[in-house]
């Protein structure tokens, strides 16, 4: 302590594990590692130097049966997890969250590894998020309740929430760990049992997590971790039959597939976390240097692989000009590179079929006529590294301004009037997240009103929080994931009434 105030200390940087070696690669069912039944294992790549990490067993349809089998095992009634309490499942999630505190450096450093995520975002926030994820839902375990419901005549009626079942839970590879939180979490909270399906580029961190819920004590069946491809593996997880309800974040395209097999299956529920072409709004009045900031962070966070990636960056006509040059300048400062390094703010991209298209999106934008200012180009000799990118001029019909790029590309486009922006931001299938730039509290409140959109932040972006819910409008999605909103997508509601012979009042 020095003149009574506390000695500040540098922020502990941590440091990643050199030559960490993969101990899990197999199918994760009740609570022991199986080989595939096919015999069949597929390899998973570090994306930042092409170089194949480990082979991993390959799950299909005859290993979902097997974990689904378990996991009905583990739903029971009467079985140790059903009649378990909800302050002890609240205790056995923060168990596992304390275990992955314990294990934070290991699951950031797979997670770079996997997924090319520079270690610094993976350790400070995709593990922030998953433990806090994990606390808020141990928090929420033995809080679930129905009402009492006043109704006519003599009866009682009141609420039961009961967990749906056996849930299904498929990943992507953008925040795999995150968005396996996300889906087990709350699942858990409400009595669950799962059978979950990493992204095939990104099986790592979920295999490693089946080690900590084991070693956290939760019976065998529980948890289950079936690795593979999506039409195999995942599709089997989606027309089960006995698979009650599945959550998906992915693709569009897929999400639809997943609602035609649950629609053909049993009409399982189902959640869906998608795409989105985000809008963000910058008035003329806002701080210009922050806006810049954020939207350009907004576009470029995890190489632009974020469903909530700022695409659509309208700016009013009179600062149009100052905006642009600002964000060149922020971009020329972007640090590429090794994903392990400190300094790295931008890594690489997933795999050669994403690098593909976002580098033939980036070639449609220079044909359609969009102005070229920073970047457009594959760095060279670098495998999947690609430059971050800003197109001004872009006008709504360009095929950057409607398709999902995925990629570290910034546009920008122009407009003038409060109700034409309006219209335009909202001309899309996608609903998922916007943000308003401004200082007057009335064009914020009036614009995110008009927005139609699952989140709207005003004068700040990514601002996500485990106490808020969220999901998409329209094509970005059904349902929400996260704060208490969450809940509801696990549990079934009953309502139970009973008859008196007496008048109660
Ligand atoms: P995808 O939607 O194909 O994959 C996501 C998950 O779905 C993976 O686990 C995959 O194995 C599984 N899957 C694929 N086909 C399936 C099927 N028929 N049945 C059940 N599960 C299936 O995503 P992708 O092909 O890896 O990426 C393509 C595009 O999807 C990206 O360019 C991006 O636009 C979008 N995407 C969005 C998000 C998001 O966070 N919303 C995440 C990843 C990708």
């Amino acid at each position: 302590i020095e003149n009574g105030q506390p000695e500040k200390k540098a922020p502990l940087i941590p440091h990643p594990i050199k030559n960490l070696e993969v101990k899990h690669t197999k199918i994760f069912i009740n609570n022991e590692w199986h080989p595939s039944e096919s015999g069949r294992l597929f390899a998973t790549h570090n994306p930042a130097t092409g170089a194949q990490i480990c082979e991993i067993e390959e799950g299909d349809k005859e290993d979902v049966d097997k974990a689904v089998e378990a996991a009905k095992a583990a739903f029971q009634r009467g079985s140790p997890w059903r009649q378990m309490d909800g302050s002890s499942r609240g205790r056995l999630l923060h168990k596992l969250a304390d275990l992955v505190e314990r294990d934070r450096v290991t699951l950031a450093t797979l997670e770079t590894m996997d997924t090319g995520k520079p270690f610094l975002q993976a350790f400070f926030i995709d593990l922030e998020g998953c433990i806090k994820t994990l606390r808020y839902y141990a928090g929420w375990a033995d809080k679930i309740h129905g009402k009492a419901l006043p109704v006519d005549d003599e009866f009682v009626c009141f609420t039961k929430h009961e967990p749906i079942g056996i849930c299904g839970a498929i990943i992507p590879w953008n925040f795999p760990l995150l968005m396996l939180t996300w889906k087990v979490a709350p699942a858990l909270c409400c009595g669950n049992t799962i059978v979950l399906k990493p992204a095939e580029q990104t099986p790592l961190t979920a295999l490693y997590m089946g080690a900590l819920v084991k070693e956290a004590g939760f019976p065998p069946g529980v948890v289950n971790i079936v690795p593979g491809f999506g039409p195999t593996a995942g599709a089997a997880i989606s027309s089960h039959m006995d698979v009650d309800k599945v959550a998906f974040t992915g693709s569009t395209e897929v999400g639809k597939l997943i609602k035609e097999a649950a629609a053909k299956s049993n009409l399982k529920r189902v959640t869906l976390e998608l795409g989105g072409k985000n809008p963000c709004i910058v008035y003329a009045d806002a701080d210009l240097d922050w806006a810049v900031d954020a939207t350009q962070q907004g576009a470029f966070f995890n190489q632009g692989q974020c469903c909530t990636a700022a695409a659509r960056i309208f700016v009013e006509e009179c600062i149009y000009d100052e905006f642009i040059k600002r964000s060149v300048e922020r971009a020329k400062r972007q640090v590429i590179g090794d994903p392990f390094d400190v300094k790295t703010a931008q890594g690489p991209q997933i795999n050669q079929d994403q690098f593909d298209k976002i580098m033939e999106l980036i070639d449609s934008g220079k044909r359609e006529g969009a102005i070229l200012e920073y970047g457009g180009s594959a760095i060279q000799d670098r495998g999947l590294f690609i430059q971050p990118t800003i197109f001004s001029g872009v006008g709504d019909h360009m095929r950057i301004a409607k398709e999902e790029i995925f990629g570290p590309v910034q546009c920008i486009l122009k407009f003038r009037t409060q109700e034409e922006v309006i219209t335009r931001a909202n001309n899309t299938e996608y609903g998922l997240v916007a943000a308003v730039f401004t200082k007057s509290m009335d064009k914020a409140l009036s614009t995110a009103s008009a927005l139609q959109s699952g989140t709207v932040w005003v004068n700040c972006y990514n601002a996500l929080h485990v106490q808020t819910p969220f999901g998409g409008y329209k094509m970005s999605g059904n349902g929400r994931e996260l704060g208490d909103y969450a809940l509801a997508e696990y549990c079934e509601v009953k309502t139970v009434t009973m008859k008196l012979t007496q008048k109660s009042h």
